[in-house]
């Protein structure tokens, strides 16, 4: 399946989970064997080659990051909400528009040195994949890129990454 056809079957969904807000829901595209290959394989052709690690946060960037270590035989560390993981070595909080959040990374996941691109669903403020970034980089880890399906403009999510190489399928 063409990619396009694929971000296609992408649904909006407003109020969600905030009256106010349009939620961008990938779950369709997911669903669908051929849209999940095509989105996979395109998140691959952006990854660095020297990567060896997918780091995927919770929880939609599991499935992208399962699919691609599976692939592409990288390994996959999931960085988790708090209270997730019997063992953690770093935690970084970040703020949201309402609030605050924490990503935690399992520990022994990361080696120093190593290569890992971080994988998401949806790019919006830009928190959740710096502090994605900044637990690899505590661990010793090298970011090579950060890649989503879908960049939401207008929130800033790539100024709080500058100086990374941010990949989006698709940017709305
Ligand atoms: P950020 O930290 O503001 O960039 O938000 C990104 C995180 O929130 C990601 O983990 C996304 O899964 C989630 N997120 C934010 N907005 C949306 C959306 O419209 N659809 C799906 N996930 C979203």
């Amino acid at each position: 399946m063409k990619l396009d056809r694929a971000l296609g079957l992408l649904r909006e969904v407003p109020d969600f989970p905030l009256p106010g807000v349009l939620f961008r829901d990938l779950t369709p595209v997911l669903a669908d064997p051929d849209a999940l290959r095509a989105v996979v394989d395109a998140l691959q052709d952006k990854i660095h080659p020297d990567t060896q690690v997918v780091a995927a946060i919770e929880a939609r960037g599991f499935l992208l990051g399962a699919a691609l270590g599976y692939g592409w035989r990288y390994g996959v560390v999931p960085l988790r909400k708090p209270g997730k993981l019997p063992a953690v070595t770093h935690r970084v909080s970040y703020a949201l528009e309402y609030g605050t959040a924490t990503l935690e990374l399992p520990a022994d996941s990361i080696s120093a040195g190593q290569k890992v691109v971080v994988v998401d669903d949806v790019l919006a403020t830009g928190g959740t994949a710096a502090a994605a970034c900044e637990l690899v980089e505590r661990a010793g880890g090298v970011v090579t890129g950060v890649s989503v399906v879908l960049e939401i403009q207008g929130l800033g999510g790539r100024d709080l990454l500058a100086g990374r190489d941010v990949n989006a399928l698709l940017t709305l």
